[in-house]
């Protein structure tokens, strides 16, 4: 397998530090607001790369950090004049239900800032005692002229780095590019104690105690956007390495923007759509063929009309596999197996994810399966179960597996208005028995969720009656 490193600036092999195991860290969200469909396709890639990793047999350890401490969250804690920490548990909990909507796997750890202060604030003792931080009143620096490495991620030089970066300027610093690693408190500020007074951790150092706490001191991925390249990323290689002296990640992977109309979709630009609202239109399959269709590295121009193009490639797939799923309990005994290789897909979807996750070629030969097999099922309906539990087991294990892309849940277009009037029927049924055994919760909770969906429950003295809104 070969992964494009942004730290060599090459296509290498993939050689774990330490196999099978893999530990991949990516940046996760700053919980301030709902995040949007650009923050979205960074969540959904890193979710097919360890998907693809976990489908290789490697035991994968992902984290994924929250920043619950953050000038953002305070700003918007202070507009609603409520506490900063409710507003990171209501956009937590808002991320969580978001990011399950789109099918993203849970990550094995999603380590919150706030729950590692004391990490934090060991590791920048490590780095004052080497003398490659410095405080200033309160507020601790990482003094990046003590660090050989510095702008190796970036693939710039120092002087490069003073002119070009937008960094803040700050009297207490010896350089400009220098940063914070602890922020003494400001009033009405979350703050912790610690050698250098109250105050709490800049971001870089969050990412950089947090990753190597649950991955150790070298781990094999670290993704992000690409806007994390500089400063975030080049400042968690200087702060690991420079404390622990050893490499600190082995392959660094950026995903590309998502653009609206070629400019980065961002909060601060107003230029976004919430992956909540774009998942009220559209099913999380379409949203992740639309990024599947897309090298994660490349840019994407996100519209409308590319979701309700791409949905139309969807009802392809979605159509395809309740297609075989009927007729897999359809065949008779004697039928038989077809000229159909199935092997050979299997080892064409691997070489495209082995190179670089080749998402784009990996959807294209779910496609080519799709259209040999409907080849074949369009002369003849009465192949062996086994030939179509072969087909079912590709499109779980690669486009379902991997990609996310096959949609299971959907009733079938040949559910009749009979069908669905049984089914009514049914749950009514189910929430009287509720009710006899004395399982109001239950009963209550039928009614609403249906409620919710278009219908009203009236009980009458002859039982339940049902409306449609
Ligand atoms: P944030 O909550 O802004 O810290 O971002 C969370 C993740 O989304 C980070 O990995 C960012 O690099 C990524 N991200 C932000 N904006 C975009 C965008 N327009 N396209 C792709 N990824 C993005
Ligand atoms: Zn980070």
């Amino acid at each position: 397998m070969k992964i494009y490193n942004t730290l060599t600036k090459k296509k290498e092999e993939f050689i774990p530090v330490n196999p099978p195991n893999v530990g991949i860290y990516v940046c996760g969200p700053t919980v301030y607001d709902y995040f949007h469909i650009g923050n979205a396709r960074s969540f959904v890639m890193a979710d097919i790369i360890q998907r693809y990793m976990r489908y290789k047999g490697y035991k994968v350890k992902f984290v994924m950090n929250l920043t619950d401490v953050d000038d953002k969250i305070i700003k918007k804690a202070n507009e609603e004049g409520v506490d900063a920490k409710e507003i990171a548990e209501r956009f937590s909990e808002a991320f969580f239900e978001d990011i399950e909507k789109l099918k993203v796997r849970r990550a094995d750890v999603y380590p919150k800032a706030t729950e590692h202060i004391a990490e934090i604030v060991d590791l920048i003792k490590k780095l004052e005692k080497k003398g490659i931080a410095y405080r200033t009143n309160g507020d601790v620096f990482y003094d990046v002229l003590k660090f050989d490495g510095y702008g190796k991620l970036s693939g710039k030089k120092l002087d490069e780095l003073e002119s070009g970066a937008r960094v803040e300027v700050n009297e207490k610093k010896h350089n400009p590019l220098d940063f914070a690693l602890w922020k003494s408190a400001k009033p009405d500020e979350p703050h912790w104690e610690s050698p250098w007074g109250e105050g709490r951790p800049g971001w870089h150092i969050e990412c950089s105690a947090m990753s190597m706490k649950h991955l150790g001191e070298s781990f094999d991925i670290h993704a992000g956007g690409h806007d994390l390249i500089f400063p975030h990323h080049e400042n968690e290689i200087a702060q690991s390495e420079g404390a622990t002296g050893k490499p600190f990640v082995k392959y660094w992977i950026h995903f590309g923007f998502l653009n609206i109309r070629d400019e980065k979709m961002s909060k601060s630009l107003g230029n976004f759509f919430t992956a909540r609202e774009i998942l009220k239109k559209y099913p999380a399959e379409t949203i992740r063929l639309l990024f599947s269709q897309t090298h994660y590295a490349s840019p994407l121009n996100f519209s409308e009309e590319l979701l309700n193009s791409v949905n139309k490639g969807l009802e392809k797939i979605t159509n395809f596999y309740q297609t075989i799923n009927g007729l897999i309990n359809q065949t008779d005994e004697s039928a038989g197996y077809p000229q159909f290789d199935v092997q050979k897909f299997y080892h064409a979807f691997e070489a495209a994810m082995d190179d670089d996750f080749n998402t784009p070629k990996a959807v294209a030969v779910i496609y080519d399966f799709i259209k040999e097999a409907n080849k074949l099922i369009s002369g003849e309906k009465n192949y062996s179960k086994n030939f179509y539990a072969d087909i079912l087991k590709f499109m779980d294990k690669t486009a379902e597996g991997v990609l996310g892309i096959v949609q299971k849940e959907k009733v079938s277009q040949s559910d009749t208005p009979e069908k669905v009037d049984e089914l009514l029927d049914l749950l009514i049924k189910t929430r009287l028995e509720a009710k006899k055994s004395k399982n109001y919760q239950l009963a209550d909770m039928i009614r609403d969720e249906l409620n919710k969906l278009g219908y009203i429950l009236q009980d009458t003295k002859d039982g339940t009656i049902i409306k449609r809104k």
